[in-house]
């Protein structure tokens, strides 16, 4: 019996771990949203129907990652490990690190040592971890939603500053549609975590029902409102709006970046924002509006899709910027001007740029 209230409880305990951010149609609705967003300047490879369903179906990737990982089987722990608090922040619980929003680490790893730095300092703030429950050692952790965003933000960066240097330097045509993939494979996973930030139990504490004692104004605590609120009301209501939504979405803005940390500062400030609404959203659950129940849930499903389109419209701005601010890669360019300087010498007749490498290796 006692074996079997195990297994029961360590399944229970992996449904909560594992519990998606916004489901497969929410992501993919966030990601929708910012394709919408864009002006018809972007560049075009990014725009075809072939690159808008690649990059909506890869929001959902990052939950990919998630379906085989951690306690439900044992397997990709260390990839649990290492993306799970991806795609959340407790916020609460940066008092406890004697941390606020405005004084967190850009860097990730400072932010990890800040976190060692606390518990060895004060022990009795935090609470015992049960083993048990915590197989790929992320308990310890809060979360890195911001990094997540703004990581990933540089990597597109990266990413258009490679195209760039590519286009302009000779790049082969092989190279430069790699270099294009690896764009919409960025901007698509990077929809997932943006998506993440616009919801509210993602960016708190008490995502998984308000499990506190401190309770006076008798919120849920049923650890199954985060999947309810992730899709299963959408799922049993008729699904997302997307004719409603896709309307609202208005063009895409270049965010500030002269700061180096500004990204990184608006992603913290979008999860705030976003914390910000964790009380009102239990108070649209104790008073019934996240109901399924006839036109019930009205007014929470108004709530939730503005959240949504909240992270559509920051997506947008994010991919537009990451594609204006890229720097220039004199390193490459460099390099594939060289590459084209020796081809030209060992072949003089070979002067065409463009020409595949593997092409000018048979000659
Ligand atoms: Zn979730
Ligand atoms: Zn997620």
């Amino acid at each position: 019996m006692q074996s079997k209230l195990f297994v029961l409880a360590a399944a229970f305990g992996a449904f909560v771990l594992n519990a998606a951010a916004w489901d497969y149609e929410g992501h993919h609705a966030v990601n929708e949203m910012a394709l919408a967003s864009l002006p018809a300047n972007f560049p075009a490879f990014a725009l075809t129907p072939e690159a808008r369903t690649r990059i909506t179906f890869l929001a959902g990737e990052p939950d990919r990652w998630r379906n085989v990982t951690s306690t439900r089987n044992g397997t990709g722990l260390a990839l649990g490990h290492c993306s799970g608090p991806d795609h959340y922040l407790d916020l609460e619980d940066l008092k406890d690190y004697d941390l606020t929003p405005e004084t967190l680490p850009p860097f990730r790893y400072v932010f990890v040592a800040d976190i060692v730095k606390a518990r060895l300092a004060h022990p009795e703030r935090f609470p015992e971890i049960d083993p048990a429950k915590n197989s790929d050692h992320t308990r310890e952790l809060s979360g890195f939603l911001p990094w997540a965003i703004s990581e990933n933000f540089q990597k597109l960066q990266s990413c258009f500053a490679t195209l760039a240097a590519l286009e302009k330097a000779g790049g082969t045509a092989d190279e430069i549609a790699n270099a294009r993939q690896d764009i919409l494979y960025v901007m698509g996973v990077m929809g997932h975590y943006v998506g993440d930030a616009s919801q509210p139990l993602h960016a708190t504490m008490y995502h998984h029902g308000w499990t506190t004692n401190n309770n006076p104004n008798h919120y849920g605590t049923s650890p199954t409102f985060h999947a309810w609120i992730d899709g299963t009301f959408f799922k049993k209501t008729g699904g997302i709006d997307m004719g409603r939504l896709l309307p609202k979405v208005v063009p895409a803005e270049k965010m500030a970046t002269e700061n180096p940390d500004a990204i990184f500062r608006a992603a913290v400030k979008f999860v705030v924002e976003d914390n910000q609404l964790v009380e009102p959203l239990y108070q649209l659950d104790k008073s019934g509006k996240l109901s399924n129940k006839g036109n019930a849930g009205a007014e929470g499903r108004e709530f939730l899709e503005g959240r949504m389109l909240k992270s559509g419209q920051l997506l947008g701005s994010l991919w537009l910027t990451a594609w204006q601010t890229a720097p220039e890669d004199t390193f490459l360019e460099r390099e594939l001007q060289q590459r084209a300087a020796a081809a030209a010498t060992n072949n003089p007749a070979a002067t065409t740029p463009a020409q595949p490498a593997n092409l000018r290796l048979k000659e």
